[in-house]
Parts: C-alpha cells; structure tokens; sequence
C-alpha cells in the first residue's frame, strides 16, 4: 500500500508542476491577453515521441478572419533535421513557431508530428515534447533555478549547471551572492534582455524535448555571447527536430531545408548554397548582412 502511495503521490506532485509549467509557457508568448481556449478532443491521444518528423500540410491562418497571415505554408522537418525560417520582420515566422505548439488551431491544412493531426493529440503531451525558446523570454517571480529547471523539475543539479553552463550562465551566476536561489522577475534581480534570453536557452536544453523551436533565440546577445551560445544550440538541435527562426543568417546555413517567408508565403525554399545560387530574396538578404558585417568590422 505503502509503497503504491508514495509513487503516486510524487506524479501529483510533477503533475502540478506539469501544469504550472504549461501556463507559464502559454504566458510566455505574451498572448494572454487573448487567450483563445482550445480543449483536448475526448479521445485525444497522447505522443510518446523520441524522435518526431513534423509535418505542415498546406496550412494557412489568420489571427483575424479579415487577415490572412499565412498561406498554403507547406514544409516538413523529417525526425532528427533543422528547418529555418527567415525573412523580414511581420512575415509570419513566429506564427509558425506558436502554430506548432498549438497556441493556436490553423485556419486551413494541418500541422501533425509523426503523421497525427495534433489536434487530435492531448495538449500536455504535445507541449512536453517541445522544447522553445521564444522571442521574448518572461520570468517567473522565483528563483533562477526554478527558471531554468521548469520544463523539467525533477532535474539533477549536475544537468541544471550543464545546462547553464551550455547558456554561458555559469559566470554570471557565480557573481550572484545568492547564485541560482537569487530570485529574479518584477520582484528581484532585473535580468537583462541577454540574459533572460540565456535562462531561456538553458531551460530548453535542459528540458531536452524531441522537438525544439528558436525564435530568434540569441537576437539580443551581444556577438561573442551569440557565438558561443550558437555552438551549444548546434549541438543540442543535432539529432533533434529543430525550427529554427533565425535573424542573422550565418547562423543557419548548415540547416538541413531554409524556407524564406515573404508576406506569409514560403518564397524560397532549399539549403543554403543552392540558394544562394538562386540568387534571389535570399541572396539578397545574405549580401546585405555580409556587407553590414564587413562595415561593422570583424566580429569578436
Ligand atoms: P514575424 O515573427 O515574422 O516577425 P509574426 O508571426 O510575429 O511575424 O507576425 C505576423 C503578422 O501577424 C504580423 O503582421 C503581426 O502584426 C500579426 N500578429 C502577430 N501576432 C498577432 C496577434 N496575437 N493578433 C493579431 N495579429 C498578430
Ligand atoms: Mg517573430
């Protein structure tokens, strides 16, 4: 009896945290204040997925039936491979990234991992299986190490400093007095935009999920930050499914497929040096970053 009672009793417990970690997430992409209630179909399913091939088939959306976002987005990320998005701000890149973690149904076509509409998957067990860092990170009132350790609580603290450590953390905690139990939010530390972006980062390395989505993950970080952390972010989107919605191009020319959205329609689409071969909207964008590079001077 005994020994049933405390196992259960301890799944209560991640359950809680479980749930608690699903509506912070759900506040991190700054959308609460039009929360739009998608419920689990009664016989939703549940994803047990290690690996994940996610798949958008003709999707289109609009938060405003007035105004179409995207169009007829149609791409996969086969298990294990890193699709990027680019193009310029407004085009529908982070709609994409919120599509997939179901903050919102799609209009038209539909979005499945490992061929399951998931709509028709439980949404906790969707959310579970993705790991993201989104374009503005939002932290809790609490410690750092609640920060970090959120999407998975049960973590061990030797893979919280891996993770931190992978974030380029572990300096700027060691100078905390009260390093990871120093409390951060509205009422303690006031993190900077870099660094709230790290404890982010952290967090989702930490939480390693088969499936993980970067928006814009280092766009503030200064350059030699943004380098080492682009290293770790390699590392932990091999072998992974990655999105990942990136700004500075450098920073995903080896993904597997580069989609480039214009206005909400997939433009261009292939790797890197066919595109740019292409000579098109991506070439012109990869030019004018080489050139704003070369003007600034050599980065750290
Ligand atoms: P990107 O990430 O490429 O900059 P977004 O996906 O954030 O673009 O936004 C695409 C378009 O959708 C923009 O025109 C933006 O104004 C609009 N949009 C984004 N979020 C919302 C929202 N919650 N409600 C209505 N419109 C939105
Ligand atoms: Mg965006």
């Amino acid at each position: 009896m005994l020994q049933l009672y405390i196992p259960l009793n301890f799944l209560g417990v991640i359950y809680r945290e479980i749930r608690q970690a699903l509506t912070d997430i759900e506040r991190m992409f700054g959308l609460l204040g039009q929360p739009r209630e998608i419920a689990d179909k009664p016989d939703a399913g549940s994803l047990s997925a290690d690996n994940a091939t996610v798949r958008f088939e003709h999707v289109s959306f609009a938060y405003d039936p007035a105004r179409p976002i995207l169009f007829d987005v149609d791409f996969e990320i086969p298990a294990g491979k890193t699709v990027a998005v680019v193009g310029h701000s407004g085009s529908g890149k982070s709609t994409i990234a919120r599509l997939l973690f179901r903050f919102y149904d799609v209009t038209g076509g539909r979005i499945t991992v490992n061929g399951i509409d998931i709509r028709d998957l439980q949404q906790d067990s969707l959310r579970q299986a993705i790991g993201i860092v989104p374009q503005d990170t939002v932290l809790f009132n609490d410690t750092l190490r609640y920060n970090i350790q959120y999407g998975r609580p049960e973590a061990a603290d030797g893979l919280i400093d891996h993770a931190a450590a992978a974030a380029q953390l572990t300096d700027f905690i060691g100078r905390l007095p009260d390093g990871y139990e120093a409390r951060v939010g509205e009422r303690g530390l006031k993190l900077s935009g870099g660094e709230k972006q790290r404890v982010a980062i952290a967090r989702a390395l930490l939480k390693d999920p088969a499936i993980l989505i970067f928006d814009e993950a280092t766009s503030v970080l200064d350059s030699r930050t943004e380098k080492a952390i682009q290293a770790q972010i390699d590392l932990a989107a091999r072998g992974r499914t990655a999105l990942i919605i990136a700004h500075r191009l450098s920073t995903i020319a080896h993904a597997d497929e580069i989609l480039v959205l214009d206005q909400g329609h997939i433009v261009e689409r292939g790797r890197h040096h066919s595109l740019l071969a292409a000579n098109g909207a991506y070439a012109q964008m990869w030019r004018l970053q080489q050139q704003e590079a070369d003007e600034s001077g050599p980065r750290a």
